[in-house]
Order: structure tokens, then sequence, then C-alpha cells
């Protein structure tokens, strides 16, 4: 090794300190990329979920707790989706990331929510969904809600970067902007196309895209099909002409594969998760969507 090699190394080494990220903990992959977008090098941040996790049954593990201790900002989806998360937040005692405080964000603040329950909520409903809708992520519009909520969290927590993350988000957002017009003509030559979906996870994407939700494989959020409700699927499905089932990534196919092989359909499998089939960003997970989506209403 040279004196200048050593110098060099030395010099690295003592000016690490002085480009301290902020320590970001999401619940999701989805979120973590969006905190990346917005908060670029300046942040070092990790989601407590899993890619191939189902978002309702995420399961808390003692690791989790710890990373909560040491966060300055904690991101979360909201609604009904990350409630798993609130007993770590009681364990990790961070009292600077609990609700109300600066580093805590709840991505749902500002979207507009779908399916949320009038009147009465009773069990009948199915135990999920309580608030609504929570999978608000998958319309890309939204995605720019929570990326500006993170925007706020961030500048809250690192006022002295506030302009650099200002500056990501707006050019995200224009990224989304884009896309989302590529989106929007790769699917609307079948506006109105009738789809199934296993879970009702793609009620926002569906409506950002004109496309219609017939039927779905649980009959109620986070409820197991009965024989009888899967014939029911099969008959709309006949009758509409849909040949097309949803499924996320982590659902067991057996239930589709079943109904897809009665109706003449086919089993479309999308990455609902960043990380998730080959995806590593937001965009790209919903690039995989929306090709995915069009390639089977294409009958391709
Ligand atoms: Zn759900």
């Amino acid at each position: 090794m040279t004196k200048r090699t050593v110098l060099t190394l030395l010099w690295v080494l003592v000016s690490l300190p002085a480009v301290a990220q902020v320590r970001v903990v999401t619940t999701f992959t989805d979120l973590a990329d969006l905190v990346k977008q917005v908060g670029g090098n300046r942040v070092q941040v990790s989601a407590l979920a899993r890619p191939q996790d189902d978002f309702h049954l995420v399961t808390p593990r003692p690791s989790m707790a710890l990373e909560l201790s040491r966060a300055r900002l904690f991101v979360r989806v909201g609604m009904d989706l990350d409630l798993w998360a609130d007993d770590l937040l009681t364990a990790a005692r961070n009292a600077s990331i609990l609700r109300g405080a600066s580093g805590y964000v709840d991505c749902s603040v500002g979207v507009k929510k779908l399916e949320v329950p009038t009147g009465r909520v009773d069990p009948s409903m199915g135990d999920i969904h309580l608030y609504g809708n929570p999978h608000y992520l998958f319309d890309p519009v939204n995605a720019k809600v929570a990326a500006r909520n993170i925007l706020e969290g961030l500048k809250r927590v690192d006022p002295a970067h506030a302009t650099e993350y200002q500056q990501n988000y707006e050019a995200f957002a224009q990224r989304v902007e884009e896309h989302l017009k590529r989106w929007q003509q790769a699917l609307a030559p079948y506006r109105g196309a009738p789809v199934v979906v296993y879970h009702k996870s793609l009620t926002y994407f569906l409506q950002r895209f004109g496309l219609q939700e017939l039927a779905t494989v649980e009959p109620k959020p986070g409820i197991p099909p009965s024989p009888g409700h899967l014939r029911e699927v099969v008959q709309r499905m006949k009758s509409a002409g849909c040949r097309v089932i949803l499924v996320e990534h982590f659902r067991p196919r057996r239930f589709a594969e079943a109904v897809a092989r009665e109706a003449g359909a086919k089993v479309v499998v999308l990455p609902v998760a960043v990380g998730a089939e080959g995806t590593s960003s937001y965009l790209q997970m919903v690039d995989t969507m929306v090709s995915r989506v069009a390639a089977a209403l294409a009958g391709r």
C-alpha cells in the first residue's frame, strides 16, 4: 500500500461520520423504496416486513423492535394494514417515532380512501379492511401522496437537508406522472374489462386503470373461499366472458387455479411488494403489474 492510498483510506474513514444518514424504518418494502426516492443517500432505510410476507399477516420478531428503537423516522401504510407494528412500537421505547411525534409518518394521510364502511362494522364483514381498503399504494397517484408524507417527515427530522428532499420528491413525482401516462396507454384498450382478483388488494389499481373487479376468490377480505363461493365465481366469469384471475405473489394458487380451469381463464401472478418477482423499485413493481395485466387481457 502506498502512502497516498493509506492517506486516502484514512480520509474516507475520518469523513464517514460527517455523512451520518437518517435511519428510517418502514413497515413494507414499497414504502422503503419511496423513502429512498425522497431521501436519496441522506437516508438508511429498512423495511420490517419481507417481500414474501402476506401484508395482512406479518409476524413480529424481536429484531424488528430493535430496529425501531434506533430509527429516527418510522413510516407506515396506516389504516389497518400494519396494525401489527403497534406492539413493536411500544416495545421499541423510542418516543421520537410514536404516533404524533416528529418521527412518525402515516402515509395514508391525504389519500382518498375507498370502501370505507358506512355505519356499524360487524364481524360478518371480515376482520380486515376495517377503516376502508388499505391497499391504496397500488394506485400510482397515491404513491405520490405517500411520498409527500415521507417528504414532510424527513423535513421534520432533518431540516438541514429540506431543499434536497424537496427536489428529490419533485423528481419522483415527475417520474410517476411520466410512467402513469404510459401505463394508462397500455391498459386503455381494455377499459371496462372484467377481471377476478384473489383479495380486494387491487381496488385502487383497477379503478385508476378503468378495469372492473367482477368478483373476488375470497368471499370477504381474509376469509378463505367455500366450494359454493368458488362455483358462483366460475358462473359469473362465464357469463361475463372474464378470462383473467389476478393473484398476489404470496398467495396459494390452488383456489385460483381451480376456478381458472372451470372458467377457461388464466391465473396471472402479480408482484404486490417491492422485491417480489424480481422487482427492485416501486415503479418497476407497478410496471410489471401493468404489463402482466395487459398481456393477459390481450390473450397473450
Ligand atoms: Zn387487504
